[in-house]
């Protein structure tokens, strides 16, 4: 990565500020922290090729999972689902080993940056050898993840994954899931490993996710963010939650509950916690939620693709919800996309256009833009998320050259760069002061393309 002076001038003839856009404003940059920011162009400040916006927070990623994208495509039985989804996933992850878990993660980060995320919530569930039995050193599937992020310059928030059951029951885990499982006290001594390493890695900080009702029960639940909470009582909570029929049918079945309102009653959440795909909810859980203050994680490419069904985006917003989204199984790794489809799931539904505008901001892409940068900083707890005095310089410089072919102008510019712009314009990306995308290019990124093809060649053949 490029090294910088501890401070650094960045001019912006356009900047989206929490305000809006902005003109002819300065950046002052101090070890990657936004110091200052000020009229004019000062001297010898850096001149921004293009507008300059919040870089995006991807609140979902397994990252192993961007090695099979297009590999689950094929119609097999007649009635593919999400679970035929995963018995196919599941033999796929059966012999990643810890070095081609790294390549796959510093090849997918590298293409994130270049998307327009500046940082990852990596919700880690592989964690024992192939065999599952655990590695000696219980993070090291783990510390290869946080590798891959050191390495392309990402910022990275790890969520260790407690996965306990294959189902309500509790059911014993099957033999595809051998590699996510652990004791709560296994568990627990991970998250510590992995608090620790943080420490060393800039950039970096620890969470946890409980996989989802089904995995684990409430005795495990609470002994897990018991621990988390006694380490670092802000650190953020993720879990699955009510993606798919089956599963709200389940819980029914067992608890008498649907998913939410069970975590709901059960459990004390709060900001910290992000409700991964709360797909499935009815009005109750709904308001619940939005009275919790948690952020609902949603990932529209990836739920489409798995026919997870389409989360209430309107009602939650009107109801003062805040959400974040994610590239998940990264069948899609592009912010635009993202945030495309799930305006335009709305669209389709309603049989109405530009449902997720505000009367404030009545531009649907800067509205999602800027509502999604700041749930993701939330739901990652980081200094991210919007550019402002205080927080992380993580921002991209967008392609004027591209963007001059569609409308322009405050009003129009993000609807150009979300709906419009057919192709990336995503031109540089800073995160923490650092740029690590300068003209689209990643100083790694042949390096990591060749290394990355090599592994799903072996992958492929193994599988
Ligand atoms: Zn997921």
């Amino acid at each position: 990565m490029n090294q910088h002076a501890a401070t650094q001038h960045l001019f912006a003839k356009d900047i989206l500020l929490d305000n809006g856009w902005q003109h002819d404003k300065t950046l002052i940059i101090n070890n990657g922290i936004i110091a200052d920011i000020i009229d004019g162009k000062t001297e010898p400040a850096v001149v921004a090729s293009g507008p300059v916006i919040p870089g995006m927070v991807n609140c979902h990623s397994h990252a192993f999972q961007r090695g099979f994208a297009g590999f689950s495509e094929q119609g097999s039985e007649g009635n593919d689902s999400f679970w035929t989804w995963r018995k196919i996933m599941y033999k796929f992850v059966d012999h990643i080993s810890p070095e081609q878990a790294q390549v796959i993660a510093r090849q997918l980060y590298i293409e994130m940056l270049k998307a327009g995320y500046t940082r990852v919530a990596e919700f880690h569930y592989l964690h024992h050898d192939s065999e599952g039995k655990p590695y000696p050193e219980l993070s090291t599937m783990a510390k290869a993840v946080f590798k891959a992020a050191s390495e392309s310059g990402i910022g990275i928030t790890m969520l260790p994954v407690l996965y306990r059951f294959s189902g309500f029951g509790p059911l014993a885990p099957t033999h595809g899931q051998r590699r996510f499982i652990n004791s709560v006290e296994q568990f627990n001594q991970l998250v510590s490993d992995c608090i620790e390493h943080a420490k060393t890695q800039s950039n970096a900080n620890v969470g946890i996710a409980p996989h989802s009702l089904r995995a684990v029960d409430l005795e495990s639940l609470q002994g897990a963010v018991a621990h988390l909470k006694s380490l670092d009582d802000k650190a953020p909570v993720h879990i699955h939650i009510a993606e798919q029929m089956q599963e709200v049918n389940d819980c029914l079945v067992h608890y008498q509950k649907r998913p939410v309102q069970w975590l709901l009653d059960n459990i004390d959440i709060d900001s910290s916690w992000c409700l991964i795909h709360a797909t499935h909810i009815d009005d109750s859980e709904l308001k619940g939620i939005v009275e919790t203050g948690a952020i609902a994680g949603i990932c529209p490419t990836t739920e489409a693709n798995l026919g997870d069904g389409i989360f209430p985006t309107v009602e939650f917003l009107e109801a003062g919800g805040r959400l974040a989204i994610g590239s998940d199984s990264h069948i899609s790794v592009n912010a635009c996309e993202e945030l495309k489809l799930l305006e335009y799931a709305q669209r389709l539904q309603k049989q109405q256009r530009a449902v997720l505008a505000t009367t404030a901001t009545p531009s649907v892409g800067r509205c999602l833009w800027q509502h999604s940068t700041k749930g993701g900083a939330i739901s990652t707890a980081s200094n991210t998320g919007e550019i402002a005095i205080g927080r992380q310089a993580d921002l991209l410089v967008l392609d004027q050259d591209k963007l001059r072919l569609y409308a322009g102008g405050d009003d129009y510019r993000m609807d150009s760069f979300i709906f419009a712009s057919a192709s990336n314009a995503v031109r540089d990306v800073m995160v923490l002061g650092q740029w690590v995308i300068q003209q689209y290019q990643h100083p790694a990124q042949q390096q990591s393309t060749d290394e990355f093809a090599q592994v799903i060649k072996q992958l492929s053949a193994g599988s």
